[in-house]
């Protein structure tokens, strides 16, 4: 006997991420892929009480499962992953894109640690993959004897992207000199850089600047060649 359809459900975010990403440009692929980015995970009433994280604490590892809500509603069958270089189409449930029904994401991020106190519940997470104020619709602790799967075969995503060299120039590293937070700040900025976040069919040298946002400032860089090998080089830091 067939289950009949379901109908359409509405689902209540739990609480939001506020991340090291003001903006999509530049966010990783992937979890883990910038482990110098922090964030937090804010628990919104009536989901803030401290009863619900008991015990999460003895895990260090959560799946987040949370609302693309940067992106349109609308989706479309096939997609053009930037990994097959923003070309060739797959179909939507073969990728992990950002433009899906639902827009439902997953990912897998390191739990440093839980703040609760009067001002309710926030979980401090390294290393996501997610924008700064991210609907965040579940938590679950991550078990690897049910979900590592090292002999999986992974498709056209077989290994994590390639990483560019990137160098600061001495403008840009003097700008960083002066921040209370220039050691993490340096670290994000060559993490995420290393996986060139141009669109994926920018590659080699260009004249072009780009500029990433990460916290509060804006990182200038471009692409440069030597000897064939693309390297990326930051020429500005600018607050914002
Ligand atoms: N790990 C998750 C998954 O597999 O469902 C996300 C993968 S998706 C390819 C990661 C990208 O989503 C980031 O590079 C960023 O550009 C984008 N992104 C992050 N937060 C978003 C949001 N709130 N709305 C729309 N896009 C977002």
């Amino acid at each position: 006997m067939p289950a009949p359809p379901c109908p359409p459900v509405t689902l209540t975010p739990i609480g939001h991420i506020e991340s090291d990403y003001p903006d999509k440009f530049g966010v990783p692929r992937q979890p883990g892929l910038a482990d110098a980015a922090r964030a937090r995970l804010v628990l919104t009433a009536p989901f803030d009480d401290p009863l619900a994280v008991r015990g999460l604490e003895a895990f260090s590892h959560l799946w987040i499962t949370f609302l693309f809500h940067l992106s349109p509603e609308r989706w479309t069958p096939l997609v053009r992953p930037p990994r097959l270089g923003g070309n060739a189409r797959i179909g939507v449930f073969a990728s992990r894109s950002t433009h899906r029904p639902n827009r439902l994401g997953q990912s897998l991020v390191e739990l440093e640690g839980i703040d609760t106190d009067d001002s309710g519940v926030r979980l401090r997470l390294r290393g996501v993959d997610l924008v700064d104020g991210t609907p965040v619709l579940d938590i679950k602790p991550y078990l690897p004897w049910a979900e590592s799967r090292p002999e999986a075969r992974t498709g056209f995503a077989p290994a994590p992207p390639p990483r560019l060299p990137v160098r600061i120039n001495r403008a840009a590293q003097a700008a960083l000199d002066t921040r209370p937070d220039a050691e993490s700040l340096r670290a994000l900025i060559h993490q995420v850089l290393a996986q060139d976040p141009r669109p994926a069919y920018r590659r080699g040298a260009e004249e072009r600047i780009y500029g990433v946002r990460l916290r509060d400032v804006d990182v200038r860089f471009r692409a440069l060649e030597d000897s064939g090998e693309t390297r990326l080089e930051v020429v500005e830091i600018v607050m914002v």
